[in-house]
């Protein structure tokens, strides 16, 4: 059976996370955060003291990485590394750099092009990231680009890490926000572009319910689910 595939890209912070896990949920599909699986492989260059950005010694690094994905019983997508699971460390704001710069290198994306399309071959997903709809699943029959302003992003993202207990400073968060933007839309290789067909959602302005709802309209505009 052709398995069904719904496709999200956007900056960070425009709420993609949180609004395609509930739109797997209410769907009763898979939901892949492919953020998650970069994050793992900026946290690994990380912990074995590698610049994130030297694309070599990264390079040399891969073919020794076990990186695991599965879900846990409470159905959150875990990481894992080495065997051990990374789920949380992964969330480190200083990560989260990591994550883009190894996400740049041309031999990071080969590595896990094909973990990301398998999952996909194999289940109904909702797949989030930077270049889902344009480079791993350019057939997905539904592609949404979602977006909000980079202020009102860098203002989830702050109030999520002091949730979080983490401690953080709005003008600094904003300004991570715009220099990720930056390098993920300004990198050679699989920017974060707008797909061709892909639908434009613009939650500026939108609480989290409101967002869900365009979201799921757009889909069921595209999709008999
Ligand atoms: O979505 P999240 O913020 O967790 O992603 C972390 C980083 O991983 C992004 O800034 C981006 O550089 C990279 N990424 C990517 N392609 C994807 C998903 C994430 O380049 N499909």
């Amino acid at each position: 059976m052709k398995r069904r595939g719904i496709a999200i890209d956007g900056p960070s912070g425009a709420g993609k996370s949180t609004l395609a896990r509930r739109l797997a949920r209410e769907l009763g599909f898979v939901y892949v955060d492919t953020g998650a699986i970069y994050r793992t492989v900026g946290l690994a260059a990380r912990r074995r003291g590698i610049d994130p950005a030297d694309g070599e010694a990264v390079a040399a690094m891969l073919p020794r990485l076990a990186i695991g994905m599965g879900y846990g019983e409470d159905g959150l997508q875990h990481m894992y590394l080495d065997g051990e699971d990374v789920t949380r460390a992964i969330r480190e704001n200083e990560i989260s750099a990591c994550a883009s710069k190894v996400a740049a290198l041309p031999a990071v994306r080969a590595f896990l092009l094909e973990m990301q399309r398998r999952t996909a071959r194999e289940n109904d997903v909702v797949m989030d990231g930077r270049d889902i709809g344009t480079v791993v699943l350019p057939q997905a029959d539904v592609k949404i680009y979602l977006t909000a302003a980079a202020e009102a992003r860098a203002e989830r993202r702050y109030r999520e890490l002091l949730e979080r207990g983490q401690r953080a400073d709005l003008d600094q968060v904003l300004r991570e926000v715009v220099e990720r933007d930056r390098r993920d839309m300004e990198r050679e290789v699989s920017p974060l572009r707008r797909a061709d067909g892909a639908a434009l959602a613009d939650t500026t302005g939108l609480d989290l319910e409101e967002s869900f709802q365009l979201l799921l309209r757009l889909v069921r505009e595209r999709l008999d689910v």
